[in-house]
This record gives C-alpha cells, sequence and structure tokens, in this order.
C-alpha cells in the first residue's frame, strides 16, 4: 500500500520487515520461505512491530478512508459472495482464537505462551474484521451475530464442528500437538484461500483488500513460527516421535479432506464469477496472476490455484520441519 503509513511509520521506530503492512511479504513467499525463531518474537516484539507497528491507524483491520464500492452494498452476486466469504472466515477465526488459547494453556515456557498468546489475539482480531466488514456492506451492528449464523452457520457445523470433534482429542493438551494441528491442518490449509482472496478483491474493494493483507502479514508470521516450534521439537526427540507427530498429519490430512470444503469454496467462486461478470469494468486488466487477467479467469482456475498454493505452502513448511512428505491421505 502506497498511502505514506509506512513511511510515518518508518520516522517514528523501525518494524520488522515480515510485520510491516508494505514490506511484508505475500503469504506464499511467506509461508514458504520465511524464518523466524519465536525466540524472537515475544511480547515485546508484538507490542512493537504488530499493536504499535502493522495495525498503526487501523479502525477494526483496516484504514478507515479506504473505499467500499457502492455494487458491494447492492444486493447481487458479488455482495452475496464476499458476505458468505467474510461470515465463514469469521467464525473459522473464532475458532482459531480458542484453539490457540488451549496452545497457549499447553505451554511449557515463555516462548510457547507469549507466541501463542499473541497469536490468540490475532485470530480474535482477525473474527472481529472479518465480522465488522459485514458492517461496511450495510449490515446493521445488531445483526452481526445473526446474519454469520444465517449466512454460514450450516458451512460452519459441517466443516468447524468434525475439525473441533477430532482436534480436541489429537490435541491431548499438548503444545506440540496443538501447534501441529494449527500449523500444519489449520493455517497451512487456509492461508491459501487467504491468499487467492487479497488478490481477488484487490481491484474491487480498498477496504477489502486492506482486511486480507492484515489477515496475510499475521498468517506469514503464525505459520513461521510453528513450524520452528515443531522442527525445535523434532530435533529433539527420536524417530519415534518423529514418527507420531507425522501421523497426526496423516490422519489431520485424511479428517480434512473428508469435509466439503471445496463444494463451500465453488459455491463462493461461483457467485463471485456472476458478480465479476456483472462489474467487468471495475476489475478492468488487472492481473491475478502475472499475465493472468481476472476477468478472463474460471471458477475452476481459481479454486485450482488456491488447490496448488496449498500443497506448495504445505510441502515447503513439512520439508522445513525435516518431516519428509507424509504418505498420500488415502
Ligand atoms: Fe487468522
Ligand atoms: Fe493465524
Amino acid at each position: 500500500m502506497t498511502d505514506g503509513r509506512g513511511d510515518t511509520m518508518a520516522s517514528e521506530q523501525q518494524i520488522a520487515a515480515e510485520a510491516d503492512w508494505d514490506r511484508a511479504p505475500n503469504i506464499l513467499e511467506g509461508a514458504t520461505e520465511l524464518e523466524l525463531d519465536p525466540h524472537d518474537c515475544d511480547l515485546e516484539y508484538w507490542l512493537r512491530n504488530v499493536a504499535q507497528g502493522s495495525l498503526m491507524g487501523l479502525v477494526r483491520g483496516r484504514r478507515p478512508t479506504s473505499k467500499v464500492p457502492d455494487v458491494l452494498r447492492r444486493d447481487g452476486p458479488l455482495r452475496d459472495s464476499l458476505m458468505a466469504e467474510m461470515a465463514f472466515r469469521s467464525l473459522s477465526e473464532e475458532a482459531a482464537t480458542k484453539a490457540c488459547a488451549l496452545v497457549t494453556m499447553a505451554a511449557s515456557d515463555i516462548t510457547q505462551l507469549e507466541f501463542y498468546a499473541t497469536q490468540t489475539l490475532d485470530e480474535a482480531r482477525h473474527a472481529q474484521s472479518f465480522r465488522c466488514h459485514l458492517m461496511d456492506l450495510g449490515v446493521p451492528a445488531d445483526q452481526l451475530v445473526e446474519t454469520m449464523e444465517r449466512v454460514a452457520g450450516e458451512d460452519r457445523d459441517r466443516i468447524l464442528e468434525p475439525l473441533w470433534t477430532w482436534g480436541l482429542p489429537a490435541f491431548d493438551n499438548t503444545f506440540i500437538n496443538g501447534v501441529v494441528i494449527v500449523t500444519v491442518l489449520l493455517e497451512g490449509v487456509l492461508a491459501p484461500t487467504t491468499e487467492l482472496s487479497e488478490r481477488k478483491w484487490k481491484p474491487i474493494s480498498e477496504a477489502t483488500a486492506d482486511i486480507e493483507r492484515g489477515a496475510c502479514v499475521d498468517e506469514s508470521r503464525h505459520l513461521a513460527a510453528g513450524s520452528w516450534f515443531v522442527r525445535d521439537h523434532l530435533a529433539r526427540r527420536d524417530e519415534a516421535e518423529r514418527q507420531r507427530v507425522l501421523e497426526l498429519i496423516t490422519e489431520g490430512r485424511r479428517r480434512w479432506e473428508a469435509l466439503p470444503t471445496g463444494e463451500i469454496l465453488i459455491k463462493r467462486e461461483q457467485l463471485f464469477q456472476r458478480g465479476m461478470e456483472e462489474n467487468a469494468a471495475l476489475i478492468g486488466d488487472y492481473e491475478l496472476a502475472p499475465g493472468r487477467r481476472l476477468i478472463d479467469t474460471t471458477v475452476e482456475e481459481r479454486v485450482g490455484m488456491a488447490a496448488t498454493w496449498t500443497i506448495e505452502v504445505q510441502d515447503s513448511r513439512l520439508r522445513y520441519m525435516g518431516l519428509a512428505e507424509p504418505p498420500p491421505a488415502s
């Protein structure tokens, strides 16, 4: 973003690049390449670089001056698509908030405790910014919760409920299990969808792009630090523990693949497709990926992109953790 926020911040203090709104890598670079030792991202790091850094001047996750186009306030497929996305993602972030609070509870040292305490707050902020973005689309403040329930309650029950049912016993009050479940299975799978969202809403709505950008900056940090914890844990343990963690990942992936996440994503992209075609002028020649205009893309292509990114992110994170790719879940 080139609104000068970066300049203002730089004059006041030096923000770590990976937490800087303007300089942070996109989620694919960040999630595949960024290395972050959680000893360097303690509570003080978070207060300085996130609370007083990337979040400076933002109100509920976005710049107060950034605009929402009229088309997103009128009934239509583009608005429906964004409503569905914000409602479901807000409910997912609520689940992530609770999961991270449990990981915090299971921490055995200050580094673990402080990192997951800050991630808990990050996820609560994401839930808030997605939820409150519905107000930008014209939903009254006192109807946010019931609107989310109406739009995405059923999807939450189909996706998040089974994950809790499996995840809570699998977590077993053990820090490293919680880190694996949150980092590999939740964030590693959801992050690439976040990247797709950041890219596709960018030419349409400044406010939406702000919210997506903010979430992406945080997710890269979560993935990097979570992977560090797993790598460090495995480096100190024997082969049997490595096998146990691999089995947890394989079982989690198997569960994940049985969920109707693809169906939900396709439904949302079909609405986006209709909305995009009705509002081609808004999108213009904007490119979703180098050489590929958003307006020329199809539902299948965008869903396929997110799926490819998911595999790239997961593979690179598992390699970093010292876990050869687990056998495909089938
Ligand atoms: Fe999040
Ligand atoms: Fe996260």
